[in-house]
């Protein structure tokens, strides 16, 4: 890997405010970037984080061959960061590369990109409890041609930035409703992949749904309209009576890192799991009956977002709108004591990186 270190007196990082990050808006020093071309990827390079240049030709700007990823690093202390499964990552990236007709990335350049990343740039992951430093690996077609055909040369890369906790003031409840006009995938499409093009058709109804008051969109599935599959970027999970029910993966919904990691801590405790289709109706059946406990969202940015409010053509089911449940703060604060260290990490998700002068 060639790896061009930006002088330290030209790094950013000191005049970053760490105590008022804004997502997704401030990027870390360095990157790293790969060109597939002739059938082949080239050399990895880390470089100074910076501007790209491209034709208007473009081929993912056209036609959305365009996939990405996204997880976390933790700062655990100053000789250590840790980054919460990076392979489970990679082997989605590998999912969305080949659903989307993109040459796959080696493990060892996404592995040892991110390590080597965190080594150069560890002064970015931000010290404070809930903050952290974002990873964002990206892949676009890059092929200067613009025919419906997939493309022969692609970019890679891998950018980090640094972010704030989800919750600053305490868990805030978010408030969903249903869409009846506006579908987010169907199974057969590309809702199981981490492709740039299922988000571009979210906003609209997003939008809606916020000048509605509400937070998100519950998403249903698209041929029925019946049965719950995701909410907004999250997977969603529904604690009825003591069992803890969440969609199962059936083409359509995004298979998150952290859905999964929220499976195994609960069958962990012991908890009767259940992945299934579960029907809009059944969720206000059970409501109605008093059983249905609480309703999360589970994703790598809040981690565990817990729900306040569902709205479905004029039925409402209201939960606690000021304290999250104590199941699913209980789960909060196990996945995060893994990330940040704090708990044992039995699965061995956290991969430890030590950085600094040693
Ligand atoms: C990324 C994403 C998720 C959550 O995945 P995690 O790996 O848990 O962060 C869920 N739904 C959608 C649509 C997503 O894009």
């Amino acid at each position: 890997m060639m790896i061009e270190v930006l002088p330290d007196e030209h790094r950013r990082y000191r005049s970053v405010d760490f105590n008022n990050l804004k997502f997704g808006k401030l990027f870390s020093d360095h990157m790293l970037e790969m060109h597939y071309k002739d059938g082949a990827w080239g050399e990895p390079m880390i470089k100074p984080y910076g501007t790209i240049e491209i034709h208007p030709s473009m081929h993912a700007l056209h036609y959305g061959q365009a996939i990405f990823e996204g997880m976390k690093a933790y700062y655990i202390n100053e000789h250590t960061i840790s980054v919460f499964r990076p392979h489970a990552h990679f082997e989605r990236l590998t999912h969305s590369c080949r659903r989307m007709c993109m040459p796959e990335i080696p493990e060892s350049v996404f592995l040892n990109g991110i390590e080597q990343l965190m080594k150069l740039d560890y002064r970015w992951v931000p010290k404070t409890f809930g903050h952290a430093l974002y990873i964002r690996p990206l892949m676009v077609a890059s092929q200067e041609y613009i025919a419906a055909v997939e493309s022969n040369e692609y970019k890679f890369f891998i950018m980090t930035s640094p972010v704030a906790a989800y919750y600053d003031s305490g868990f805030q409840p978010v408030k969903l409703t249903t869409s009846e006009n506006f579908v987010r995938a169907v199974s057969g499409g590309t809702g199981a992949t981490k492709a740039a093009g299922n988000y571009g058709g979210s906003f609209l109804p997003a939008k809606r749904a916020k000048e509605r008051g509400f937070t998100q969109v519950l998403w249903l599935d698209a041929k029925e309209g019946k049965y719950v599959e995701e909410v907004g970027t999250m997977n969603i999970f529904f604690k009825i009576g003591d069992t803890l029910v969440t969609p199962d993966l059936d083409g359509a919904i995004l298979p998150g890192v952290i859905r999964r990691s929220v499976i195994q801590i609960a069958k962990d405790w012991g908890v009767d799991v259940q992945e299934r289709p579960i029907s809009i109706d059944e969720v206000i059946a059970e409501y109605d009956r008093g059983n249905l406990m609480e309703v999360f969202g589970s994703g790598t940015a809040a981690v565990i977002a817990p729900v306040g409010l569902i709205d479905h053509k004029k039925k409402e089911l209201r939960f606690d709108m000021e304290n999250i449940g104590p199941f699913a703060k209980k789960m909060y604060q196990e996945i995060t004591g893994i990330q940040y260290g704090k708990m044992e990490d039995r699965h061995g998700w956290n991969k430890n990186v030590s950085v600094g002068d040693s």
